[in-house]
């Protein structure tokens, strides 16, 4: 981590203004946009086990809907705050246009440590949670989904408690459900297969082979574990990979599948058997054509953008690059798939629940995974050709295609009154 406190919304704001002067957008839909549309905190009173009361804050903010419903994940950790619901919530506009799929952005989050909780503590705050928020969502207004450190099993709840209220049940009001609650095939692993594509199509454009092509993964949850499992079945060497521990590197290869057995079993990847032990800052840094940084934000910041030696960076987390690290990375000649792009499989997949859900239909994964790749290697070539176009890294080109698709909806639309 950076050594100063790096604020997401200090840096969402920053590419917005990056995005709008590449787009000589006019001042007035720059100011709509630099701006969530709702905001709501809430204070979530829940009996412990234990017997105590505690009170979690909690937020679900709604950045923009010009192009359909807000959609955006839910996360729990001890690192929330307003702020950062905010930037996850402008990102998660962008996400969704740069992708294409009819939805704006909104997120929420939960100020808690989930590690320290039962579950039947975090079944009772989910449950408070989903009621103090329940006027703001809903399968046509704002559909959440899994985020860091809420799983299928959350999304369960969230479909229980907003159904219990509503009177009958509303699949289509979260997505990320197990399977046979209405969730789909495929949503488990669909940001890393999304960053898997991108990867494939990175390599192809830098003139590399897949094969053999070494890979080091940042976070080991679910999109980083996924990703490592997914590359190394099609060939690639899976040098690193870290948890919020620490990481290990073996520059002769590593089984992500045996990692993830042993992490399960010993509570982390440290100590993996013919591996080296490195921190999570060596891990950034180690030689390697691709690197995915799939744990928090700002985790490549002006302080070591430098060291990093990936050839190809694919964002598996929201926001792990500041717009300082970016400039560095770039001028490096990094070539940087950007969040936006690299882990909107996720959301994608999300979106195929949702229209399943209001079509009381069920697809297959071989039909929503052709689906995924479709959708994914049409942005990435979308967004390299925009990169090609301006004259610029993918991440700005990511940002100008998504703000301009934002801003023509929303001007076609009209500003009422
Ligand atoms: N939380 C995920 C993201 O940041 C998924 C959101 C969704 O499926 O709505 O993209």
């Amino acid at each position: 981590m950076g050594k100063k406190h790096i604020n997401p919304y200090d840096v969402a704001i920053k590419q917005l203004e990056i995005a709008s002067e590449a787009l000589n957008l006019d001042q007035g839909t720059t100011e709509i946009l630099r701006h969530p549309k709702r905001i709501l905190s809430v204070s979530i009173p829940i009996k412990m086990d234990n017997g105590d009361i505690k009170v979690y804050p909690g937020y679900r903010v709604q950045h923009h809907d010009s192009r359909g419903p807000y959609k955006g994940g839910i996360r729990y950790s001890p690192d929330v705050n307003l702020d950062e619901v905010k930037a996850l919530a402008m990102w998660m506009t962008w996400k969704c246009a740069v992708i294409d799929i009819p939805y704006g952005g909104a997120k929420g989050g939960v100020r808690c440590n989930p590690k320290e909780m039962s579950l039947s503590e975090l079944e009772r705050m989910t449950r408070r949670y989903v009621s103090m928020i329940f006027p703001l969502i809903g399968p046509l207004i704002d559909i959440p989904a899994p985020d860091m450190y809420t799983d299928s099993q959350t999304m369960a709840w969230i479909l229980d408690t907003y159904s219990q209220i509503r009177g009958y049940k509303v699949p289509g009001v979260v997505t990320g459900k197990p399977l046979h609650l209405g969730g789909s095939e495929g949503r488990e692993e669909a940001t890393s297969l999304g960053t898997v594509f991108c990867i494939n199509e990175a390599i192809k454009d830098l003139g590399l082979k897949a094969k053999g092509a070494t890979v080091a993964v940042q976070g080991y949850g679910k999109v980083g574990w996924n990703a490592a499992k997914l590359l190394h079945e099609i060939g690639y060497k899976i040098i690193g990979v870290s948890d919020s521990k620490g990481g290990i590197y073996n520059p002769n290869g590593i089984n992500p599948l045996k990692v993830y057995e042993y992490k399960n079993k010993m509570g982390s990847v440290i100590g993996y058997e013919g591996c080296k032990t490195v921190t999570n800052q060596e891990l950034l840094e180690v030689e390697c054509d691709a690197l995915v940084p799939a744990a928090l934000e700002n985790q490549i910041t002006e302080n070591n953008a430098d060291n990093v030696k990936a050839k190809i960076i694919a964002e598996g987390a929201n926001g792990p690059t500041t717009p300082k690290a970016d400039q560095i990375l770039t001028e490096k000649g990094i070539f940087t798939i950007p969040d936006i792009l690299a882990n909107s499989g996720g959301v994608t997949v999300s979106y195929f629940e949702w229209v399943q859900n209001l079509n009381r239909d069920h697809w297959t994964k071989e039909d929503v995974n052709q689906r995924l790749k479709d959708k994914m290697i049409k942005a990435y070539r979308e967004v390299y050709r925009m990169s090609k176009k301006h004259q610029t890294n993918l991440r700005t080109a990511a940002l100008v295609l998504a703000v301009s698709r934002v801003a023509e909806s929303f001007k076609t639309l009209g500003l009422w009154p």
